[in-house]
């Protein structure tokens, strides 16, 4: 990109969208002209040490060897071409490995473009399924509190309908059903009791519920909560007795981040239909995935119309194909368990002094995640421009300051990130 002749910022200012924002924000936005590793390089010079790997997504860090060179070979052969009657091998190649290194038994593959729309297609297969299958009043979605899903439609009428950022949206969406959230913490005594609501509502609705959707064992967006394995357990237990399907929204999970390739690992199980997306290209191209088993890919073919009628024009993009697969191998190749687990020692030690002070309600880290929960929504205007003046890039949301940072820092660099909240947080509470 060469220099702009304008002043982009203040264009930026005026003319441009940022998410979850108004037009005209108190909340400042920064400009970024390049990244490498776990730096991001501001337009003034300065550089700030991500926590946030662009949402989950930038695992490897940026500017990555490997993936610039996968993307630079793809694009020298094409670097998109209609999935309609026509394949090519980036697709081949990313689809096997996905389906190598996702749960058995899914075998099924569909590419689609970002991870709100992989949540639709999950739920279109799932009310497909039954509605071939002469079960069309089968149609509603279970799902738990606290969670988040995407900002589609029908994404977010199975977000938290209180909590969640679509609570104006009451009335139009589709009433779902809602478990209350898990309570049970991971790594805490699992506790019966937990799963009582859930296995009540579950029976009661059997014949108009499709699927459970869920963020297995890590709700993201929702309130950053890490809940027991065991009750995961017990909704794929449920589901198989009561003839509902299971969907795992791993799209913030997925690809190592909880210590685990997939957070479903956590618990032994396997969904019907799995939802990935995030760090799918290593945060390069916009790309998700959802996939399912041949069981209910049949069952979908096996009625009227006889095809899963859903096809993204960027379906399977040979680009964002071609990288993925370059992201997934360098995972795969590298030592991502040390690393996340390094990460998340680096997490528990750095933030722990943050537990004792006034204002936090609760510091938790599973895997490479950290969370620090506040009593009270932080004061964005105020508390943004403090963490680029401390010289790293962390972007609260609500009550919670959270990172999950590239699994390619330093332990330097996450003890600076680490310190770094640390002073903020003893700010807002002080
Ligand atoms: C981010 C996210 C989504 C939505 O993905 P987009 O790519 O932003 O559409 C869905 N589910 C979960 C769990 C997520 O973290």
């Amino acid at each position: 990109m060469p220099e702009l002749s304008f002043d982009w910022i203040a264009f930026d200012r005026e003319h441009l969208w940022h998410p979850y924002t108004a037009v005209e924000s108190p909340v400042p936005v920064f400009p970024v002209v390049g990244a490498r590793g776990v730096r991001l390089e501001l337009a003034d010079g300065r550089t700030l040490i991500d926590g946030m790997a662009s949402w989950w997504s930038a695992i490897h860090g940026y500017n990555v060897p490997e993936l610039n060179r996968a993307a630079a070979e793809q694009l020298e052969r094409m670097s998109h071409v209609m999935f309609g009657g026509l394949t090519h091998p980036p697709a081949a190649e990313l689809g096997r490995l996905l389906v190598e290194i996702t749960p058995e038994p899914l075998d099924r593959v569909f590419f689609c473009d970002s991870g709100s729309v992989a949540v639709e297609v999950a739920i279109k297969m799932a009310l497909q399924y039954w509605q071939a299958r002469g079960r069309p009043e089968k149609r509603r979605l279970l799902t738990i509190r606290q969670g988040y899903h995407g900002d589609t439609f029908g994404a977010m009428a199975v977000c938290d309908p209180d909590t969640g950022m679509h609570r104006i949206w009451r009335g139009i969406l589709p009433q779902h059903l809602f478990a209350p959230a898990p309570r049970c913490r991971f790594g805490q005594p699992w506790d019966e009791g937990d799963i009582a609501e859930f296995r009540r509502l579950i029976r009661e609705h059997r014949h108009e519920v499709a699927a459970v959707i869920l963020e297995p064992v890590v709700q993201g967006a929702g309130g950053m909560w890490f809940y027991s394995p065991q009750y995961l357990r017990r909704v794929r237990e449920l589901c198989d007795e009561h003839e509902v399907l299971l969907i795992a929204d791993e799209i913030a999970t997925g690809f190592g981040r909880t210590g685990r390739l997939f957070a479903c690992e956590h618990a032994d199980v396997a969904p019907d239909i799995l939802c990935v997306g995030k760090a799918l290209t290593g945060g390069y191209l916009t790309l998700a995935a959802t996939l399912t088993t041949t069981r209910v890919a049949q069952g979908i073919c096996s009625g009227e119309p006889g095809v899963f009628l859903h096809g993204p024009t960027f379906m399977a993009n040979p680009l964002a194909c071609a990288v993925a697969a370059a992201s997934v191998r360098l995972l795969l190749e590298g030592p991502w368990q040390e690393r996340v687990a390094r990460i998340g020692q680096g997490l528990r030690q750095g933030l722990a002094p943050c537990a004792a002070l006034p204002g936090v309600r609760d510091v938790r880290v599973l895997g490479a995640i950290g969370v620090v929960e506040l009593e009270e929504p932080v004061d964005m205007g105020r508390v943004q421009p403090r963490f680029v003046e401390e010289g790293v890039w962390v972007r609260p949301f609500g009550r919670l300051v959270y990172v999950m940072p590239p699994y390619v820092i330093s332990p330097q660099d996450l003890a600076f990130l680490t310190a770094a909240i640390c002073r903020v947080v003893a700010e807002i509470g002080g």
